[in-house]
């Protein structure tokens, strides 16, 4: 094992069991907005996302095509059938007053802000001066998804960011992703549909994070899985390519089958060092995967294949949760995952029915600081907005002591349905999430 591979592997550890212990804390809620950051596959297929982009600037230090390197990246991918996931910002240039950090720290292109492609050449990236760079990605048939359009954290991180400014507040959140979904829209007749927080910052203001933001957008989340290490800075620029392909070779040797259905962390940028190892590491990459028969998709692609992460095509529970979602429910959990051996709670219930049309009521009860619902859950519970929902509807009992996490029994089930389909339906024996998910596809 060399160096660079040993020095990622002890940080990708110490990342992870942070992450796990954030993890193991956590409760999971059924949500409108999923984070989809592998999804369920039996087939050979993985996504690649490229943040930050679109760069007009010449790949460092292999720039001798004299291509820019968005334009550099997709040329590598169709030279190996592959499609893309671009996940673009719409412009830094307003992230001013600002000056550089130090090289090779978080804040290399700036203390304050971000700048893409680097500070003091913010005209040289982003959507919404890169034109060609957008239409030549759309041409390819990859897929685009918003980085948000100016990449300012949504809420303070102090650990890496302690100096940045932060938007905190939804509205502003709220009002950046739609430029850039009016301008995708607008000037490119393409609709948006995923988008990936800067720097997974999440939490906006209390009781309000990027979640809700996305939920007013009608976007899922985007996350990934597998890290293909673009952005990290090493002391040659050998060493940084090395490091964007030997993990997937790792990976790929120990089990051909363990990259299916996951997202790569790509960088349509520089690292933290002003390089792009990926301009020499995606031919590389792409070469390891299709050796092993993988094919390279778009993100939501990937999703046609199976849009959760714990069930796929051969899963039982699995096309009643996807008729579901086309039916603007929420079958799933916030971790993507449907979890069909699960007790269905009564709460998780409201939340699947309801979950879409409660979103924007929920966000202006936080807002309002119009305190606890009529249902005697706090302000910000998940599946405030939704039970109240359905106790206007008539769905559920009008009680001022409800609780969420009862489970559901059939004559709950039973007067759940009634008014909404005028009838009752065939109530399952057993009533865990994926037959109680059945029976809402059926008569949904
Ligand atoms: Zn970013």
């Amino acid at each position: 094992m060399s160096v660079v591979t040993k020095c990622i592997g002890v940080a990708k550890k110490v990342k992870h069991r942070f992450d796990a212990q954030i993890k193991a804390r956590t409760p999971v809620y059924v949500s409108p907005v999923r984070r989809i950051e592998r999804v369920k596959t039996d087939e050979r297929v993985v996504a690649m996302t490229f943040d930050d982009g679109p760069c007009r600037m010449l790949p460092n230090p292999r720039g001798e095509h004299g291509k820019g390197l968005t334009m550099e990246l997709v040329d590598i991918l169709e030279k190996y059938g592959a499609k893309g996931t671009f996940d673009v910002v719409g412009s830094t240039a307003a992230n001013y007053p600002d000056e550089a950090g130090k090289e090779g720290s978080a804040s290399w292109g700036g203390k304050k802000y971000d700048h893409y492609p680097d500070i003091g050449h913010d005209a040289e990236g982003g959507a919404e001066v890169c034109r060609e760079e957008i239409d030549r990605i759309l041409s390819g048939g990859h897929e685009i998804t918003s980085h948000t359009y100016a990449h300012v954290l949504y809420g303070p991180k102090n650990v890496v960011y302690g100096s940045r400014k932060y938007l905190g507040d939804l509205e502003k959140a709220v009002s950046d992703l739609e430029k850039l979904h009016t301008l995708m829209k607008e000037r490119h007749g393409y609709t948006i549909r995923l988008s990936r927080p800067p720097h997974y910052v999440d939490k906006i203001a209390p009781g309000l994070t990027s979640y809700d933001a996305l939920a007013l957008m009608g976007y899922q989340y985007m996350g990934a899985s597998f890290d293909g290490a673009g952005w990290l800075p090493l002391s040659t620029y050998e060493a940084e390519v090395e490091a964007t392909w030997r993990p997937l070779e790792k990976a790929l040797s120990e089990d051909p089958d363990s990259l299916k259905g996951q997202i790569i962390f790509q960088k349509d940028g520089f690292n933290m060092a002003r390089r792009t190892p990926i301009a020499d590491g995606l031919e590389k990459q792409l070469e390891l995967l299709s050796d092993a028969g993988y094919k390279v998709v778009t993100v939501s692609e990937l999703m046609e294949r199976s849009p959760f992460a714990d069930l796929g095509p051969g899963d039982d529970a699995f096309k009643a949760a996807r008729k579901l979602l086309g039916k603007r429910c929420c079958p799933a959990y916030r971790d993507n995952t449907v979890r069909p051996e699960a007790v269905m709670t009564v709460g998780e219930l409201c939340e699947t029915v309801f979950g879409w049309e409660a979103a924007k009521k929920r966000v202006e009860r936080i807002t309002q600081k119009a305190g606890p619902w009529p249902c005697g859950l706090s302000v910000d519970h998940p599946y405030g907005a939704a039970v109240q929902l359905a106790m206007e509807m008539g769905c559920l009992e009008r009680t001022p002591r409800f609780d969420p996490a009862a489970p559901l029994t059939a004559e709950i089930l039973t007067a759940f349905l009634h008014p909404i389909f005028g009838r009752t339906p065939e109530i399952p024996s057993k009533l865990n999430r994926g037959e109680v998910l059945k029976t809402l596809a059926q008569i949904l």
